[in-house]
């Protein structure tokens, strides 16, 4: 039993005085789920251990990037070597061609891609190209998904937002928030009478072809080539946002999975491999309009950083042998089935939806399509589980809106663990 944070309680009781809530991204601070925050000192295979010295088995591996668990000896051969060459050069590397050109080879609609630093970078700047290259202003988003934290996308956006029950952000000024427009998630109906009304304005729509910022939520038949229809008769570009969902739930990103390929799509988490990542890419066509090529401006100090290039190298090649997705789909099946068993004995209302290794289990007895679906999840409960999985040494995302990210390092034991620790968790509810 990991009963003892006392340490993790006095980092971060220092941390809050130096740094706004004690943390650097808000989720961390465990405040949906009404409890200090543990604060990891290492991680290994599928495990991180914390600074009381406890361990868990860990499903949040740093939010998706990790698909290799914690301290890949290839990630770390490769992070290392290429540390010991020097840091950053501002300067082309051929670290940087090689990852651009396995992620074209690997990412059906990508014949280019520019690397930026984060997720929130990658579609801001999409976003600036869309609405460069159509001359339009804007853009059509969906409630509850989370496409990072630049202005035009942090309307009524799902993640950190949506767990701590947050309005539209402070800051972002009244007339940015109107070129956004929102419609439920998997809704088609609602997406083309917003082409009806505003398609001659609209220079993109942005989707999470899987959605995993109001917990995970697939997408409905016909949902994804419904947005490619419209997308195209009305001239706007279709953005897949694939910070989550690439290399994650198939190598060939969610457009591989599902078969329907947009214009543009965002990149972030495993093609980092835990280091500060976020990419764009799509149609030369379209991403000349970049420069120096073309006039749209998009630049980073550390853009392309040889660190960041090599962890992502060393991640997508290991994830690339053969096997390797369809392991992760047994794991991630199992686990699945194992929840799900759990749930039903255990009678209380839940919801499973999993598409690969994303993995969520929503305490609403109602399918859930859309985030209005998915608010109706009963987060004191979820906060109580969260609490007797953490005790059990089971570490899960410290909210209902995220799901568990199974890595490659997970083994059956693993899973058959968790099992277990979620049938003693929901018994205790
Ligand atoms: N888009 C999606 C789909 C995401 O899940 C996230 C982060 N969770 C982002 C964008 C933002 O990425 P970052 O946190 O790296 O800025």
């Amino acid at each position: 039993m990991n009963d003892n944070l006392e340490r993790s309680k006095a980092y971060f009781e220092e941390a809050k005085q130096y740094i706004p809530g004690g943390v650097n991204s808000p989720v961390r601070a465990f405040k949906s789920v009404d409890m200090n925050p543990v604060f990891v000192e290492r991680g290994k295979g599928s495990r991180i251990y914390d600074e009381d010295g406890n361990e868990y088995i860990d499903y949040v591996c740093s939010w998706g990037p990790l698909i290799l668990g914690h301290s890949h000896p290839a990630v770390v051969e490769l992070v290392q070597q290429t540390a010991a060459k020097g840091t950053s050069f501002g300067a082309p590397t051929t670290i940087e061609t090689k990852l651009a050109r396995l992620v074209t080879e690997i990412v059906p609609s990508v014949e280019v891609v520019r690397m930026v630093n984060s997720g929130t970078e990658a579609t801001m700047s999409a976003l600036r190209l869309a609405r460069a290259y159509t001359k339009r202003n804007k853009i059509l988003k969906f409630e509850g998904c989370y496409h990072g934290h630049s202005d035009s996308l942090l309307i009524k956006a799902g993640s950190g937002v949506a767990t701590l029950g947050l309005p539209d952000s402070p800051g972002v000024p009244e007339n940015t928030g109107q070129h956004t427009l929102t419609v439920p998630y998997n809704d088609l109906d609602s997406v083309q009478l917003a082409f009806q009304k505003f398609g001659h304005d609209i220079a993109g729509l942005i989707v999470e072809p899987v959605a995993g910022n109001m917990g995970v939520v697939p997408p409905e038949p016909g949902f994804l080539e419904g947005l490619r229809r419209l997308t195209k008769d009305y001239g706007a570009l279709l953005i897949f946002d694939e910070v989550m969902t690439g290399f994650r739930v198939d190598y060939h990103c969610a457009q591989g999975l599902y078969g329907v390929e947009p214009d543009l799509t965002t990149m972030g988490k495993v093609i980092g491999g835990g280091l500060p990542v976020g990419a764009y890419g799509g149609k030369r066509e379209i991403m000349e309009w970049i420069a120096p090529t073309g006039p749209v401006y998009q630049a980073g100090t550390l853009s392309g950083n040889p660190l960041a290039m090599a962890a992502g190298h060393a991640t997508l090649s290991e994830m690339g042998k053969p096997g390797t997705y369809q392991q992760l789909e047994e794991r991630s099946a199992l686990l699945e089935e194992g929840l799900t068993k759990n749930a039903k004995e255990a009678g209380i209302p839940y919801h499973i939806n999993r598409v690969g290794s994303m993995v969520c289990l929503f305490f609403t007895g109602e399918k859930v399509t859309s985030y209005d679906q998915a608010k109706k999840a009963d987060k004191a409960l979820f906060a109580r589980y969260f609490k007797a999985m953490m005790k059990q040494g089971i570490s899960i995302p410290p909210s209902q809106f995220e799901g568990m990210f199974v890595s490659t390092a997970h083994t059956v034991e693993d899973i058959e663990k968790t099992i277990e620790a979620n049938r003693q968790a929901l018994k205790q509810l």
